[in-house]
């Protein structure tokens, strides 16, 4: 059977989160019946990595992990943690390492403790020639400094919310730039002006689930079927159908993440 293309891409949800227990096969089932052709599930910690492979390995093709410490979890990080992530990252079905990066609203972590624990794991990327899945907040020049001094470096700066210094950095360093829910937020006119101006091969879309619902869902526990309705909200703002942002966005994907690519390669055909 030759591998169906079409459909849309969650690239970033958080499939492991306790909201989710018990509920994974339901939860995706929506999603197929939505037209989502696959989901990228990220952990935060080793615990969530661990079982974000064994989801993915649970739905070969469909779902995908990306395996790392979050900067709310940096401080767990320990000498035994790289070689940990390294031995998941064998797995095929991890296509990132992810999410990574600095979070100084919260700093749950010190922020130095951040960057360290950063730096490590997009080295850890470089060595497997893996992309990243980025997290950012209210750490812009920081988060594209230790990026400059890593490069390079591929991935994707997830939950972009529409500050221009971010993407201008982020595009110049070869980066995704992926949306979500909040595109479809009456507040959030900025995100959509600024989404407007960004090369449409470098956008890609998320549902960051559980979190960040997209209206008409918005405060209920947010699902990969409702990537349709940030989807949809890009194709107004592009002025296309929404299939035609849905092929852009997963061909955006399949870029970000050449495991994925080169496995729907490896079907064809057979
Ligand atoms: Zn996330």
């Amino acid at each position: 059977m030759k591998a169906a293309l079409g459909g849309w891409v969650d690239m970033h949800l958080h499939l492991t989160d306790p909201a989710f227990q018990g509920e994974e096969a339901a939860v995706l089932a929506r999603a197929w019946a939505a037209g989502v052709q696959w989901v990228v599930t990220s952990g935060t910690d080793l615990e969530s990595s661990q079982r974000a492979v064994a989801l993915a390995r649970r739905f070969p093709g469909r779902v995908w992990a990306t395996v790392g410490f979050h900067p709310h979890e940096a401080g767990q990080w320990t000498e035994a943690s790289e070689a940990a992530l390294e031995g998941l990252a064998g797995d095929p079905h991890v296509v990132a390492i992810g999410e990574i990066g600095l979070d100084f609203h919260y700093t749950f972590a010190p922020r130095d403790v951040q960057e360290a624990v950063f730096r490590r794991q997009l080295r850890l990327a470089r060595r497997l020639s893996l992309p990243v899945v980025i997290h950012s907040r209210e750490a812009t020049a920081e988060t594209l400094a230790v990026l400059r001094e890593e490069m390079p470096v591929e991935g994707v700066l997830h939950c972009f919310t529409g500050d221009p210094e971010l993407a201008q950095g982020g595009l110049e360093l070869g980066l995704f730039l992926s949306v979500g829910g909040m595109l479809t937020f009456k507040k959030m006119e900025a995100l959509r002006e600024a989404v407007a101006t960004l090369p449409r091969d470098r956008i890609c879309l998320e549902t960051d689930a559980p979190y960040l619902a997209p209206v008409p869902y918005r405060g209920k526990r947010n699902e990969p079927a409702w990537v349709v309705e940030s989807g949809k909200a890009l194709a107004d703002l592009w002025g296309v159908d929404p299939d035609e942002a849905a092929a852009v966005t997963a061909a955006n994907a399949r870029r970000l993440f050449p495991r994925v690519a080169e496995w729907e390669r490896s079907r064809e055909g057979t």
